[in-house]
């Protein structure tokens, strides 16, 4: 069993995530089995409970398990489901270490960060490895060296390498900017941060250096020469058009071999599987022009897994999707939503936002636009639909309104009265049933598919039968057919929303099918809306 650790310098989010990520796709497609896990050195249990604006999208695994957003990274480069072992934070360390003491189990002893704490840690680790049954386990640590945070976590990690015997590499992630006219390369920030790295005690094997330009071999001599890691091991991660070139990046240095010859370890060829995606992604034939609506469309991550189902399309079909990002309170007629060919309405939580959306989903569904929701998004389409067509005076889900004299959209009974706010909800993978003679079966093209889920409300059951008289075909259901999983409208083909998450089981070479099918909807609207125009009055 080998590790790779990632660890950061300098500066947050400077992509140390894609680079983890990248490392388990090069890995991955050389014959070496890899998995990936995310230490979140913050002291919530998970990220269930985090606002998107701070961390970004909360990933949902299979089990259920929310997550940080790096994890869909993983999986999507991996094409590998993780669970929620493969997310550890202080959290969960704390907890476990805590509920120990107090069933006595360290007999006594004065529970303390080193050893305690960090056995735990290393427990935790080596249950993912060993679980796995794996070749190499990379393990990216969230935060930047010198945290006080991450420090009980780095000194795991030191105590792992020297218990794994040097299975283990550290791979620290550094920024070299570029100053001044002539955009020298400065290399003092990759050496402090190296030297803060160091007096923890970890000498790091590859530097990962972020910069906007291919690192100079002038650059390149003067941080191999200050942090005594090997020229070729001084890796160049330059700025790129799309995040699925890191991969190439990183190969095209000798990444692999590299690993391959630290650890003593075989492997085949890397094999290329992306090669006629990242074509298509990077010289698309057409564009689509898409708006994203949701309440935190100010942080982009926030929608993160929309984002890469959207690049996976393009990948895909050549259609390059423009997106407009747009505050759901932005949307107050339906000029506003002007020139589009296409609006995808996303989840949520709160009031806040809802008749925005309202009103997005009224204008796609009068005007023929193509509409896709997701969870919310399901939703409020159903509520605009009540309200709209079946005249349901106030409809709206108990959600945002506990009187609601239509409350179409209703909380499970079993929830009632559920106080604690972390995995209440309907988590994680459930089989859904499709129906025949359905868009969803021409999508899905089989009867059970399972997706990913992450809600507390339904449609009210007692609403369904006149819903369905009035043109909704609820074309999706679980297994007991009593929650509503996708939702149409008879006699429409670019009308679909879907109370799961397709977002987060969408991969480069198998996208989200719900996403594709509305970006070829949004083609073929945009193609219409020419012809008309060529065509004269
Ligand atoms: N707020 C809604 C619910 O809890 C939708 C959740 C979501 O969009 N993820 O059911």
């Amino acid at each position: 069993m080998r590790y790779v650790v990632i660890t950061g310098g300098v500066l947050s989010g400077i992509g140390k995530g894609t680079i983890a990520s990248s490392l388990c796709h090069l890995l991955s497609n050389s014959g070496v089995k890899t998995s990936a896990m995310k230490i979140d050195p913050y002291l919530n249990y998970d990220a269930g409970t985090m606002n998107p604006y701070q961390h970004g999208e909360v990933f949902v695994l299979d089990d259920g398990s929310e997550s940080d957003l790096d994890l869909g990274n993983y999986e999507r480069y991996l094409d590998r489901n993780l669970n929620g072992d493969s997310s550890i934070t202080t959290g969960k360390v704390y907890k476990e270490v805590i509920e120990k003491e107090r069933r006595g189990e360290y007999l006594g002893s004065t529970v303390q960060i080193i050893p305690h704490i960090t056995n735990e840690i290393k427990r935790r680790i080596r249950k993912v490895a060993n679980e796995g049954n794996l070749d190499v386990l990379v393990i990216e640590v969230g935060g930047t060296v010198g945290d006080i945070e991450s420090m009980p976590f780095l000194e795991a990690l030191r105590e792992l390498r020297m218990e794994e015997k040097g299975d283990l590499l550290f791979c620290h992630v550094t920024l070299v900017p570029e100053i001044g006219s002539e955009e020298e390369q400065k290399t003092k920030p990759t050496q402090h941060s190296v030297k803060v790295l160091r007096e923890i005690g970890i000498q790091p094997d590859i530097l990962m250096c972020r910069s906007g330009h291919p690192l100079t071999e002038d650059a390149r001599r003067r941080i191999s020469l200050f942090t005594d890691v090997d020229r070729k091991a001084v890796i160049s991660v330059y700025n790129v058009v799309n995040a699925y070139e890191v991969p190439g990046v990183l190969e095209k240095q000798g990444v692999i071999d590299l690993i391959r010859e630290k650890f003593s370890m075989p492997s085949q060829e890397f094999h290329d599987i992306w090669a006629d995606y990242k074509q298509k992604l990077l010289h698309p034939q057409e564009h689509v022009n898409i708006a994203i609506i949701g309440k935190y469309t100010g942080l982009h991550d926030a929608y993160m897994s929309h984002k890469e189902a959207f690049n996976h399309v393009t990948g895909n079909t050549g259609i390059a999707v423009d997106i407009k990002w747009m505050d759901s309170d932005s949307i107050t007629d339906d000029n506003s939503l002007k020139g589009l060919d296409g609006i995808l309405v996303t989840p949520g939580f709160g009031y806040r936002g809802v008749e925005g959306k309202i009103r997005a989903v009224k204008n796609a569904r009068e005007t023929g636009m193509p509409f896709l929701g997701i969870c919310l998004g399901f939703q409020v389409a159903v509520i605009e639909f009540a309200r709209n067509v079946m005249g349901l005076e106030g409809a709206n889900s108990s959600e945002f309104k506990s009187d609601s004299k239509n409350p179409v959209i209703d909380i499970l009974p079993e929830q009632v009265g559920v106080k604690d706010m972390g995995g209440t909800m309907r988590l994680g993978s459930k089989k859904v049933l499709i129906k025949d003679g359905t868009v969803a079966m021409e999508l899905y093209g089989q009867k059970e598919i399972y997706e990913r889920h992450r809600h507390r409300y339904e449609v009210n059951p007692e609403y369904i039968p006149d819903m369905e008289k009035h043109g909704i075909v609820f074309s999706g259901t679980d297994e007991e057919g009593i929650r509503m999983e996708i939702m149409e409208l008879k006699d429409r083909r670019n009308f679909i929303a879907s109370q799961y998450h397709a977002e987060f089981l969408s991969r480069p070479l198998k996208p989200s099918r719900l996403h594709q099918h509305f970006i070829l909807s949004a083609l073929e609207f945009k193609q219409k809306k020419m012809a008309i125009l060529e065509g004269g009055p």
